[in-house]
């Protein structure tokens, strides 16, 4: 028997003499197969595939139809090209059929007159990038070798170039770098998982943490990214989220996951994130932040935000394993000293070897004592402690040290002034007076070495304006008249040395 009105797509609405057969649904409706093959693509364009579309499971879904690719890809410098070649609608006119144009019936959204927001079009705006972490490298990065890692007296030796002082603290950082990279070449030894040597370094403000942090990271040549615990909070409140910090040395890495993984987090003001002693509300940016940061030192993947310090709807993603990375912080840790003093004076006024009760009052170095339970005391939780298990204490700096730092470092500050003045010919002395005098102001100022430069700065302000001015002067001597504002700095001429023109105070 004929049937009265011939069926059409409830998609579509096409009859079934246009649509070609109809596939015949529960409850008398039909969908032609172009339609269904729509609805399956776009719902593994949109991740929503289930065992219905493909009982295999959706990790197992094919890529949505393929265009119509009849040319080689092209070729471009950009690394990130291939994102865009899997839609090579620039070479077909206008005019031809949108299935032509796409591969598609209907064009790119399968259904005629009704719009569909295309999750593949927005990841095509953040190019290598994937909503779930970046395409994968054309190059990836070689294996570490175990031989080309740096032993730890070389570390040192690049180290001695930069870093006055702290000679203990040196060689516990190439130690534990060295460590690091050789568990990070070998993966697992022997099944004997070597553990992390996260480091945390203590060492009152401008001794020289960050800057040998920076240092290392430059002589290894790793990403290296630099955050602030102060600004770190629990996740979900105001403030930065602790996997921000990943989300920096991603950065620091140009997005290359690979590098990233093996790079430096220096997390510096670590002492901030002390458990609060009498609080009544929650700790936010103290105890909880420690908590958080258990996982990322230990090792975890981290989805972290592209570009952004957190997360939401428009950052594209990116996984990151943490496993490799090596954590160090550092922090001032005020009181501490006590807290070491307290616990070495209770050992030694009992039993035989019961010592005078200040003997460590007048030790200079008290930081070098330092043990984890003193950390603990102070307010650090015991996992975070830990999970950082190089404890590296930093010298406080004296003068001697400071007015190394001024000479002898390879960029040293006096190099850099130097070196601008040698530029207009002048040659630039400083006299042994007056380093020890900026050394004794900075000294004054108790924030270290970073004092230095601000001192310098200020003096040299007058000379870099005066000098360009007059052709003939040769050189000039800094002295500790003028440091001390009694007198001037010592100007020769070029020709002949004229001696000590007292120049304006
Ligand atoms: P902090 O310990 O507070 O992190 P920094 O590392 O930021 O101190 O030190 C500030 C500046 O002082 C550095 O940029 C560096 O130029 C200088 N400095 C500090 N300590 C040393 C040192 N031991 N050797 C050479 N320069 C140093």
């Amino acid at each position: 028997m004929s049937e009265e009105f011939e069926p059409v797509c409830m998609i579509c609405m096409r009859p079934e003499s246009k649509a070609g057969s109809l596939i015949k649904l529960p409850g008398n409706m039909c969908v032609c197969a172009d339609c269904l093959q729509k609805t399956i693509d776009m719902a593994e364009s949109m991740n929503l595939t289930s065992n219905f579309f493909n009982p295999a499971g959706p990790d197992s879904v094919k890529k949505p139809a393929e265009p119509v690719q009849d040319k080689e890809p092209v070729h471009s410098d950009n690394p990130y090209a291939e994102v865009n070649t899997d839609t090579p609608t620039e070479d077909i006119p206008e005019d031809e059929p949108e299935e032509k144009k796409t591969g598609r019936p209907f064009g790119g959204n399968g259904f005629p007159n009704i719009s569909f927001f295309n999750l593949n079009d927005l990841q095509n705006g953040f190019p290598g990038m994937s909503a779930r972490g970046p395409k994968k490298k054309k190059k990836p990065l070689e294996p570490i070798n175990l031989k080309d890692v740096l032993p730890p007296h070389k570390i040192k030796e690049k180290l001695d170039e930069y870093v006055i002082g702290q000679e203990q603290a040196k060689k516990i950082i190439s130690v534990a770098v060295y460590n690091h990279y050789k568990r990070v070449a070998t993966g697992t030894m022997d099944e004997i998982e070597i553990d992390k040597s996260n480091i945390l370094m203590i060492g009152p403000t401008g001794c020289g943490k960050t800057y040998l942090v920076k240092t290392l990271a430059k002589l290894l040549d790793v990403p290296l990214a630099i955050a602030d615990a102060t600004s770190l909070t629990e996740a979900g409140y105001i403030g930065d989220d602790i996997e921000s910090v990943v989300s920096k040395l991603l950065a620091a890495a140009d997005n290359d996951v690979e590098r990233a993984e093996r790079g430096i987090i220096f997390i510096d003001e670590i002492d901030k994130i002390a458990k609060k002693k009498e609080t009544t509300s929650r700790d936010v940016s103290g105890e909880s932040v420690q908590q958080g940061m258990l996982k990322l030192l230990e090792g975890a993947e981290v989805e972290v935000p592209i570009g952004a310090n957190s997360k939401n709807a428009m950052v594209p993603l990116a996984t990151v394993n943490t496993k490799n990375i090596l954590f160090i912080c550092g922090g001032a840790f005020p009181d501490l000293e006590e807290i070491i003093k307290q616990r070495l004076n209770k050992k030694t006024s009992i039993g035989y070897t019961a010592e005078l009760k200040d003997k460590w009052d007048k030790e200079k170095n008290i930081l070098s004592h330092v043990k984890v339970e003193d950390i603990k005391k102070f307010g650090m939780i015991p996992e975070f402690v830990g999970r950082l298990p190089v404890l590296c204490p930093m010298e406080m700096l004296d003068k001697e040290m400071l007015i190394d730092i001024l000479k002898e470092p390879k960029n040293a500050i006096l190099k850099q002034y130097q070196k601008l003045l040698e530029l207009d010919e002048v040659k630039l002395e400083f006299s042994d007076e007056a380093l020890a005098a900026i050394a004794d102001k900075a000294m004054e100022r108790d924030t270290g070495a970073r004092a230095l430069r601000a001192i310098i700065e200020e003096f040299m302000l007058d000379i870099m304006y005066e000098i360009p001015k007059d052709k003939n002067i040769g050189k000039v001597i800094i002295t500790a008249e003028y440091i001390n504002g009694t007198g001037g700095p010592i100007i020769e001429m070029r020709t002949e040395a004229v001696p000590q023109i007292s120049a304006q105070a």
